[in-house]
């Protein structure tokens, strides 16, 4: 079996990796996967030998990640978006929900403090139901996205404060220690650089202040393929997710159960970096992606209900989108009905 040249690149197989590990600095790892699970395409993802982190090997710098960004997505990127009304409910529940899980896991997050607003920053806002769900709580809420069509949407559409930039421009537009809340849901796993880009959002926030991130775990139970692909440049499990912020100078406060489809966590800005992080040299994710198979995949989604469960997600969605005009009557009728 492993005489061929492309064994070289199988599950397990240890390598010496290009770019170093961005949470330990680990060249040593182990392959997870060989193909970009959307187009086929040669693409290393890794698991770190010394701290069990994944990522693509080698690690594409901010700029070259922008250029592909910018050609995989140049129509997309540059369109106006009407996202559909079933999205935008979804996406509002979803913000309600990450909202309701952020009061129970952490404290002092009223919306006004001494009659100041409290100020919140989503990093990658999307089409914008985070910061409106926020600016309706009586946040001082801002977004940033880069993608111009969602970032446009959410300013006429919702009417809030959502700028079209990177992180590295929106980040530098913020005075030190001015935050009350940074909120960042699936970018993390994006980012080739995580702990420079940590360091600056925990110089942003106030000496309370709570970041507050979501990211899909890689440990999650999923089909063999669609898992791996270059705009995922980093793949977590709780441990090396908490490692990670530790790294980067945060100390946690609250965070979700290991074994959730996706991590939340939040964490305050210490400054101390914890150089003595936990290790972890099991690699999880290899293993993980030696059991995903088809077979116990489908009949798991069977024995769950999983597709007669998401067509009727859809459905009701649909139904109770149909109702509204626009996003922005969904959105407050979603947001005053929970809050009633
Ligand atoms: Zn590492």
């Amino acid at each position: 079996m492993n005489t061929t040249p492309s064994s070289k690149t199988d599950t397990g197989t240890p390598l010496n990796a290009h770019t170093a590990c961005p949470s330990c600095g680990g060249r040593s790892a182990q392959i997870i996967a060989n193909q970009d699970g959307k187009t086929g395409e040669t693409l290393i993802t890794v698991s770190c030998s010394d701290c069990g982190l994944g990522r693509i090997d080698p690690l594409p710098t901010d700029q070259e990640l922008a250029e592909w960004y910018a050609t995989q997505y140049r129509q997309a990127y540059k369109s106006a978006v009407q996202p559909a009304l079933r999205h935008v409910l979804r996406a509002g529940r979803n913000a309600q929900l990450r909202w309701q899980w952020l009061r129970q896991n952490s404290v002092g997050l009223e919306p006004a403090h001494n009659t100041h607003p409290r100020r919140s920053l989503d990093i990658g806002s999307s089409s914008g139901e985070f910061v409106y769900l926020m600016h309706t709580l009586g946040f001082q809420a801002k977004g940033i996205e880069p993608h111009a069509g969602y970032a446009t949407y959410a300013r006429n559409m919702l009417g809030i404060d959502v700028n079209n930039v990177t992180l590295q421009q929106g980040l530098a537009s913020e005075a030190a220690w001015s935050l009350d809340l940074i909120s960042m849901f699936h970018v993390l796993e994006h980012l080739p650089d995580p702990v420079s880009a940590l360091r600056t959002m925990g110089e942003k926030l106030k000496p309370e202040g709570l970041l507050y991130i979501e990211v899909p775990n890689a440990l999650r139970l999923c089909s063999p393929h669609y898992m791996f692909f270059r705009a995922h440049t980093l793949y977590f499990t709780g441990e090396t997710l908490r490692n990670l912020l530790e790294i980067a100078g945060f100390k946690i406060v609250a965070h979700n159960a290991d074994a959730s489809d996706n991590l939340s966590v939040v964490a305050q800005f210490v400054k101390a970096q914890n150089t003595s992080a936990a290790r972890d040299d099991s690699h999880p994710l290899v293993s993980a992606q030696q059991a995903r198979r088809w077979v116990p995949y489908l009949l798991q989604q069977l024995r769950d209900g999983q597709p007669l469960r998401k067509w009727r997600v859809r459905q009701e969605e649909k139904r109770n989108a149909a109702q509204y005009a626009d996003g922005l009557s969904l959105l407050n009728d979603l947001y005053a009905q929970k809050s009633a």
